[in-house]
């Protein structure tokens, strides 16, 4: 591990300058990732700005939804009362990932922050250009299993790993920023970014940029929801393919739907042409099947992770039969 500063600034303004000028320097939140990353020569920051004493572990009402401090550890998120009652699917994607030590350290900002778990981005004699731009991209001709089916280009395959990403974007969260140019806020679909010709950047965040909080409007999908994991092991291993579903429903006609997919892209895959198929129907066998076709459109797989392509609809079709309650 290379040799770097640390610093544990009480406020968030302190935090955010020592940032804002620096492309050297890293906020560190629970570690999980950025750790494990420093370890293995990855990311080399000179200097980490540890968060740990900002006041953003919070969670709170707001209206009818709830504001969760950017430091809520996952497991304050996935135990909280107003969580469980509010927004079930939060807590059932959370609890799916990682393990429970980790979700005791790991927070809601860093899990957003985590990067990809690909090997050639770990393997540092490997060719990444989201490691190193312009150096290639080992896993477009490589083992290529863990890979993207939407929305990669030539220069990245790489896929966002969390699970509570996927919930996150299923439920039209909201992103609280703070920067050296003020506050704002961000749908958290416009937070993760596609690779295009910059993989090296996972998300829309500035220099110096800090997410404070994560807020959720008033929702009603308190019901039927499923977060369906499909991963090697039963756990502590990354999604192959996971799927959130929410539906709303008013005996077996689905009046709206809030649906993404982990494991597919490089950032979790909402699928608004899915729910406004299903707005309407009645839940049902054949319509879940013509669901799971509409989502698959555009899908391309590479040369090892083809069983995706059959993967990832089985597993939507399956999730949305656990959501209405036809799962047998
Ligand atoms: Fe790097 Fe992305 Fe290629 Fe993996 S898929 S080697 S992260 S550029």
């Amino acid at each position: 591990m290379n040799q770097f500063q640390y610093t544990r600034p009480v406020d968030a303004a302190t935090a955010i300058k020592s940032t804002a000028k620096d492309p050297a320097a890293s906020f560190l939140a629970g570690g999980t990732n950025l750790v494990d990353l420093m370890k293995m020569g990855v990311v080399m920051p000179e200097k980490l700005v540890d968060i740990n004493l900002l006041p953003f572990r919070k969670i709170e009402p707001v209206g009818d939804g709830l504001r969760i401090g950017a430091l809520a550890t996952n497991t304050a998120v996935a135990m909280d009362p107003l969580v469980q009652k509010k927004f079930p699917l939060l807590p059932l994607a959370i609890n799916a990932g990682a393990s429970a030590q980790l979700r005791n350290v790991a927070t809601v900002g860093g899990n957003m922050m985590q990067r990809t778990r690909c090997p050639y981005f770990f393997d540092t004699l490997m060719p990444c250009n989201k490691r190193k731009p312009g150096s290639g991209c080992g896993a477009l001709q490589g083992y290529n299993r863990m890979h993207a089916i939407f929305g990669a280009s030539e220069n990245c395959i790489a896929v966002n790993p969390s699970d509570m990403n996927v919930a996150l974007a299923a439920l039209d969260a909201l992103v609280h920023i703070s920067g050296t140019k003020g506050a704002r806020t961000i749908k958290f679909a416009d937070f993760h970014r596609l690779p295009g010709d910059h993989p090296e950047l996972d998300n829309n965040l500035q220099r110096g940029e800090l997410i404070t909080a994560i807020e959720l409007k008033a929702s009603p999908f308190t019901k039927n929801i499923a977060y369906l994991k499909v991963r090697d092991r039963s756990s502590y291993a990354f999604a192959l393919v996971s799927a959130a579903v929410a539906l709303h429903m008013e005996g077996k006609t689905i009046t709206s739907a809030a649906i993404a997919m982990g494991g597919v892209a490089h950032k979790p895959w909402r699928l608004q042409s899915v729910e406004m198929f299903l707005k309407g129907k009645t839940a049902g066998e054949d319509v879940f099947k013509r669901a799971a076709s509409i989502a698959m459109e555009g899908a391309k797989a590479f040369e090892y992770n083809k069983f995706k392509l059959k993967l990832a609809p089985n597993t939507l079709i399956q999730a949305l039969k656990t959501a209405a309650g036809m799962a047998s």
